[in-house]
């Protein structure tokens, strides 16, 4: 069956979606999550590396902590990028607070850091708070 390879946020199953559907209300197969939100989904380690490997849709991840200012600065204008790139892109959050391996895994030297993944590897990073416009031009060159 032909689409668009996605990890579903919630289950961390593959999905195969249809092209035509990316911007679509899709939902997982496996627990009827939908696979492409607009909105900013908090991910587990797990399913982040799982993700970030298969997804055939860009991947930007928002590392981020609660204690930090900048990273709950940033948190609307992360939602807001979503919601803009919905079917483009997904946009995840990793609490780095919560799986602090992440730092290590990924190489994180400070938050908020955000990566870009497409084609089952990073393609960009970038640190500090963001507003939504450089988030979504951050987003448009991982996908090139
Ligand atoms: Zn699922």
């Amino acid at each position: 069956m032909a689409g668009v390879k996605l990890v579903c946020l919630e289950c961390a199953q593959t999905n195969r979606v249809p092209k035509d559907r990316l911007n679509d209300a899709a939902k997982c197969g496996t627990c009827g999550a939908p696979l492409v939100s607009g909105k900013p989904v908090e991910v587990d380690l797990a399913t982040l590396s799982k993700a970030a490997r298969v997804d055939e849709v860009p991947l930007i991840v928002d590392f981020w902590a609660p204690w930090c200012g900048p990273c709950r600065m940033m948190g609307p204008e992360f939602g807001k990028a979503a919601a803009r790139l919905k079917g483009s892109a997904r946009l995840v959050k990793l609490n780095t607070q919560d799986f602090p391996d992440a730092g290590q895994r990924y190489g994180i030297r400070g938050i908020p850091t955000l990566i870009g993944f497409s084609g089952g590897r990073e393609r960009k990073r970038q640190s500090g708070a963001m507003p939504a416009a450089q988030i979504e031009a951050f987003a448009a060159q991982v996908g090139k």
